[in-house]
């Protein structure tokens, strides 16, 4: 009885080893069948960006100030309200405050400087319409334009007057808006037709492209340099709000308008106007308008 159960328990344990033994060769098989196939895979030099695990985020010492992150660089865009856009626009109706817009067309050039030395003395702002060939000559002149909170607007590179293909109207208000934007960071929806012609193509492709095509309301004829008191006459006798002036800052001598400029500016404030750029008061025209909007019973 005794050997009996002796054996039938040696049988038991042996058994038990044996099952132990089997499974742990059975396991090992599986694990080098596993790294086998594992070996087989093709492996990537690096894996694809999107499945890097994102960086772990550095822990600052405390005390030591976060870093406040970069805000994205957005180019300053001179842009019409969307109503304006592909319009052609002779002044703005204003009728809540006193405001107007000078405009100088052909710069920039050296009378530029002279012209934002006025405006700055006066704590004033205008719109420069720029020759794309002057922008190659002179891209420190139309920096100091902007950087002065100024509004900068295209005028085509060669000033034709003559009738232009779509491709010439193409070339040359495209290459003046690459130099607006390399000289000043900025980029423009403001143009205005070289001798205020709308018939000869600029005007039909700037429309094309969304630029709001800037007239004038107050013409002093400027350009045929008349002495600089009959230039301010004429802007102070037709001054209106809303009104844009149209001034040269290029092609020819412009001292008669630098001079105007000086006389115009201080004795249109004493009346109480505000000088902005155009899409300023475009911006102020439009503002007023959702409000009557705003004001009419439903
Ligand atoms: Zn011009």
């Amino acid at each position: 009885m005794t050997s009996k159960f002796i054996k039938k328990s040696a049988i038991q344990i042996l058994i038990i080893i044996g099952s132990i033994a089997l499974i742990s060769l059975f396991s090992e098989i599986r694990q080098t069948a596993n790294s086998n196939s594992l070996a087989q895979i093709p492996r990537f030099g690096n894996p694809p960006p999107n499945l890097l695990k994102p960086p772990k985020p550095q822990i600052l010492p405390s005390g030591a100030p976060t870093p406040s992150p970069k805000p994205p660089e957005q180019p300053l865009v001179f842009a019409p309200p969307a109503q304006f856009r592909s319009q052609i626009v002779y002044k703005a109706s204003i009728s809540d405050s006193k405001v107007i817009a000078l405009t100088f067309d052909d710069g920039p050039t050296a009378e530029t400087l002279q012209i934002l030395k006025i405006l700055q003395k006066h704590k004033a702002v205008a719109t420069f319409f720029c020759l794309g060939a002057n922008l190659r000559e002179n891209p420190e002149i139309a920096k100091r334009v902007v950087q002065a909170g100024n509004a900068i607007g295209n005028h085509t590179w060669h000033h034709f007057y003559h009738n232009v293909t779509e491709k010439t109207a193409a070339d040359e208000i495209d290459n003046t808006g690459v130099h607006i934007y390399r000289s000043t960071g900025a980029k423009s929806l403001l143009f205005r037709p070289p001798g205020g012609r709308l018939n000869n193509g600029f005007a039909d492709y700037a429309k094309k492209k969304n630029y709001v095509v800037v007239m004038w309301s107050i013409d002093p004829k400027d350009f045929s340099q008349p002495p600089a008191a009959v230039i301010a006459r004429s802007v102070l006798s037709q001054a209106t709000s809303g009104a844009i002036v149209l001034l040269h800052d290029g092609g020819g001598d412009r001292q008669q308008t630098v001079e105007a400029v000086s006389a115009i500016i201080p004795k249109l404030k004493q009346q109480g106007y505000r000088f902005v750029t155009v899409p300023q008061l475009l911006q102020m025209q439009a503002s007023q308008k959702q409000q009557t909007a705003d004001q009419k019973p439903k």
